[in-house]
C-alpha cells in the first residue's frame, strides 16, 4: 500500500510524493496532535494561542455549530448540558459497561437490541463516535493550518485494555473526521517509541508504562521484541487519578478548618481550584497560603504526601497484579516510563524508584509523550525510518453481514498476520434454525459497497427465542494469508467452518480506491448505518412488547395493554420513515412509557414467588 499516493481531493491516484502522517493521543481529557519535523517528534500547537493541548470538549448550540477544545471548555459551567466531555470512556461501549457513570452532566440513552448509547443534545441524538470524530476533525484541521498541507493519514492511540469494539469504534470516529487510520496504537507501546525504545530492532526489553492522569491510572507491562511490542498485562483503574487527589485535599482543608460542609457550586469550584494550585505548589516543595471565605488555607510537602498515599497505595496493588499477570519478577522490568500529568508528582517518583529499585525515566513531558510517540509510529508506517521491521498486514478490514445489510468488521485493516479474532452474534428471530454467515472484505459500512468473499450457514441450532443462542465467529488468517472463519453455537457446541484462499486478488488500485470511497462516503454511510440500527431496534421493540403481552396476558391491566397496543402502533407507523432522530424520540417515548409497567410485572413475579407461589410451586 505504501507506493500507491492517493489524492483524496480528485478521488484519484497520484505518482507518490512525500506525505506526512500525523501521530494523535485521543485523550479522555486532553487531545494532542503530533508529527515528524526532520526526524525529530513534534506537537502542533495552536496557530494563535500556541497551546498544545486541545481539552477533549465538545459544545453543539442550537443553531447545530460545533465548537471543540477550550472554546468548548468554558460551556462547561454556563450550558452544562449540551457540553460533552469523556467522551472517550463511552467510545464503543455499550449502555450497561457505562451505567455506573453517573457524574456526567448530558443526557444518555440507549438502544435495547444493540446495547449501543446514544447522546442527547436539545433534539438531536448523537455517536460517541460521531462525537469523538469531532475532535479529530479539529485536530486534523489544526494540523493542517500549521503545515500548510492536507492531511489524510493518521494514527491513533489508545489504552491497552481497549477492546475490539473500543478500537473499532476509534477508527471510524477516524473514518468519520476524513482520515485513514493507518494504525490503532496501544499508548504504552507510543510512550516507549517516544523514549526511543523499539527503535532498534535487535533490542529486547521489559517495559513497565505507569500512566497516572487527571481520572484515571493504568499499568502495562510491554515485552519488546524484534522490533515488535507485546502487552503482557495490564491493570488499572478507571476511576483513580488527580481529580481525586484534589478532592482529598479539600476533605483535608475541610477537617482542619472545620470548613461549612454545605457549600454553593461557586464555593466548590473555587475550592477545587485552590486544592489544584496548592498540590502544583507543594509538590515544587513551597508552602502554599490563599485565603478562602475568610480562612487561611495551606498546604506543604509532607501534608501533601500524606494526602497522596493512600492513592499511592492504590497504583501499586494495580501493578503487584500486572507484575504478577506478566509472569515476571520485578527485576526482570528494564524500564520505567511515567505517563499522565499526575507522575509529576516527586513523591510518586520517589516511590516508584523505591519499589522497581532503578531511576524512573522523566525526561519527556509526561502530557506530551504519548503523542509524540503516535508521531514516531506514524514516521515507521510511511517508510521513512528504514531499519523498521515490515511487517505483514490486513490490506482490508474482514467481516460479517449482520440485519439490515451491515458490515461487521472482526478483523480491522492494516492487522498484523498471523491474528485470529472472534466475536458473538445471536439470532434474531425465535426458533430460528439456521444462520447464514457471509463474508466481505473493505472499508464501507453496508456490505453491499464491499467485497463478497464467500459464504455458508451454521445448521442445526438448537430452536430458542431469539437472542438467546450465542453463535462466537471466528476469523484466523494463517502466515499465508488464508482466511479460516469458524461458526459456534456455544450451547450446543455445533461448528461450522469455512476456508477462503483467494483474499488478496485485490490489485493496490483497486485497494487503494476501495479506501477513498470509505472516507469520502463515510458521513453517509454511517448515517445509513444508524438509520438501518435504529430501525432493527423497532423491529426488536415490536416482537418484545408482543411477546410481553402473550406472556403476561392475564397479569397486565386494560390500560397497561392500550399503552403497550399503541406503543406497538406507533413503532409499526413509524418504520418506515427514515428520519432518524425522529424514530429516536418515538422509541425513547415507548421505552419511558413500557418501562413502568415491565416493573411492575417483574415486582409482581417476585412477590409471587416470595408468597410461595412460583418457586415453591415447583418443589410440591
Ligand atoms: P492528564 O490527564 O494526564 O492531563 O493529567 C492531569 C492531572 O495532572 C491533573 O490532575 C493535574 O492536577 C495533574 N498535574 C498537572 N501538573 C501537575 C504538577 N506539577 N504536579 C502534580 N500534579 C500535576
Amino acid at each position: 500500500m505504501g507506493k500507491v499516493a492517493i489524492n483524496f481531493k480528485e478521488g484519484t491516484i497520484d505518482q507518490a510524493e512525500e506525505e506526512i502522517i500525523v501521530g494523535i493521543d485521543l485523550g479522555t481529557t486532553n487531545s494532542l496532535v503530533a508529527y515528524m519535523d526532520s526526524g525529530i517528534a513534534r506537537i502542533i500547537p495552536d496557530q494563535v494561542e500556541n497551546t498544545l493541548l486541545v481539552p477533549s470538549v465538545i459544545f453543539i448550540d442550537e443553531e447545530n455549530n460545533i465548537l471543540v477544545g477550550d472554546a468548548a471548555k468554558k460551556q462547561l459551567s454556563i450550558q452544562p448540558n449540551s457540553t460533552i466531555y469523556s467522551v472517550k470512556r463511552l467510545l464503543g461501549k455499550s449502555f450497561q459497561e457505562v451505567a455506573n457513570i453517573n457524574s456526567l452532566t448530558y443526557q444518555l440513552k440507549t438502544e435495547e437490541s444493540s446495547g449501543a448509547i446514544k447522546i442527547k443534545i436539545r433534539e438531536k441524538y448523537y455517536d460517541p463516535i460521531e462525537l469523538s470524530a469531532m475532535i479529530l476533525s479539529y485536530l486534523k484541521k489544526r494540523a493542517e493550518q500549521v503545515l500548510q498541507k492536507k492531511i489524510i493519514k493518521a494514527v491513533i492511540t489508545v489504552p491497552s485494555y481497549f477492546n475490539d469494539h473500543q478500537r473499532q469504534a476509534t477508527r471510524d470516529a477516524g473514518k468519520l473526521a476524513g482520515l485513514d487510520v493507518l494504525r490503532i496504537v496501544n499508548e504504552p507501546t507510543a510512550a516507549s517509541l517516544a523514549y526511543g525504545i523499539g527503535l532498534n530492532k535487535q533490542e529486547s526489553k521489559i517495559v513497565a508504562v505507569y500512566d497516572l492522569g487527571g481520572g484515571t491510572f493504568d499499568i502495562s507491562i510491554l515485552r519488546l521484541e524484534d522490533g515488535v511490542f507485546d502487552v503482557l498485562s495490564t491493570h488499572g483503574d478507571t476511576a483513580l487519578g488527580g481529580d481525586d487527589i484534589d478532592q482529598a485535599i479539600i476533605s483535608h482543608w475541610m477537617q482542619k478548618y472545620n470548613l461549612p460542609k454545605e457549600t454553593s457550586q461557586i464555593d466548590r469550584n473555587r475550592l477545587r481550584q485552590l486544592a489544584e494550585e496548592a498540590k502544583i505548589c507543594a509538590n515544587g516543595n513551597a508552602l502554599f497560603q490563599n485565603e478562602f471565605n475568610g480562612v487561611i488555607v495551606s498546604l506543604d510537602s509532607s501534608e501533601l504526601e500524606t494526602v497522596v498515599l493512600p492513592f499511592f497505595e492504590r497504583t501499586m496493588i494495580s501493578c503487584k497484579n500486572a507484575i504478577k499477570d506478566s509472569k515476571l519478577k520485578i527485576e526482570d522490568i528494564d524500564e520505567i516510563l511515567l505517563v499522565g500529568g499526575s507522575t509529576r508528582l516527586e513523591f510518586i517518583r520517589k516511590q516508584l524508584s523505591q519499589f522497581f529499585s532503578k531511576s524512573v525515566n522523566t525526561s519527556l513531558h509526561p502530557d506530551h509523550v504519548v503523542a509524540l510517540g503516535a508521531a514516531i509510529q506514524a514516521d515507521i508506517l510511511a517508510g521513512n525510518n528504514k531499519d523498521f521491521l515490515l511487517i505483514d498486514v490486513t490490506p482490508l478490514s474482514l467481516g460479517i453481514e449482520t440485519i439490515g445489510g451491515l458490515m461487521d468488521t472482526i478483523i480491522a485493516r492494516n492487522s498484523k498476520v498471523p491474528i485470529s479474532q472472534a466475536r458473538s452474534y445471536t439470532t434474531s428471530i425465535d426458533g430460528q434454525k439456521n444462520l447464514k454467515i457471509a463474508i466481505y472484505q473493505g472499508e464501507r459500512e453496508l456490505v453491499q459497497h464491499n467485497f463478497k468473499l464467500g459464504e455458508f450457514t451454521l445448521k442445526n441450532i438448537p430452536p430458542m427465542p431469539a437472542g438467546l443462542p450465542k453463535i462466537e465467529i471466528q476469523f484466523l488468517i494463517d502466515p499465508d494469508g488464508i482466511l479460516k472463519v469458524k461458526a459456534k453455537e456455544i450451547r450446543t457446541n455445533t461448528v461450522q467452518e469455512i476456508e477462503i484462499k483467494s483474499m488478496q486478488k485485490l490489485s493496490e488500485e483497486q485497494m487503494a480506491m476501495m479506501l477513498i470511497d470509505s472516507i469520502k462516503n463515510a458521513q453517509t454511510d454511517l448515517s445509513v448505518r444508524g438509520l438501518i440500527e435504529i430501525k432493527n431496534e423497532v423491529n426488536y421493540l415490536i416482537t418484545n412488547y408482543n411477546r410481553f403481552l402473550k406472556q403476561n396476558e392475564t397479569i397486565l391491566t386494560q390500560e397497561e395493554k392500550s399503552t403497550i397496543n399503541s406503543c406497538i402502533v406507533d413503532l409499526q407507523k413509524v418504520k418506515e420513515s427514515d428520519d432518524k432522530d425522529g424514530i429516536q424520540s418515538i422509541v425513547d417515548h415507548c421505552n419511558q412509557l413500557t418501562e413502568q409497567i415491565a416493573h411492575r410485572i417483574m415486582d409482581y413475579s417476585i412477590q409471587d414467588a416470595l408468597q410461595g407461589k412460583g418457586i415453591a410451586d415447583t418443589n410440591e
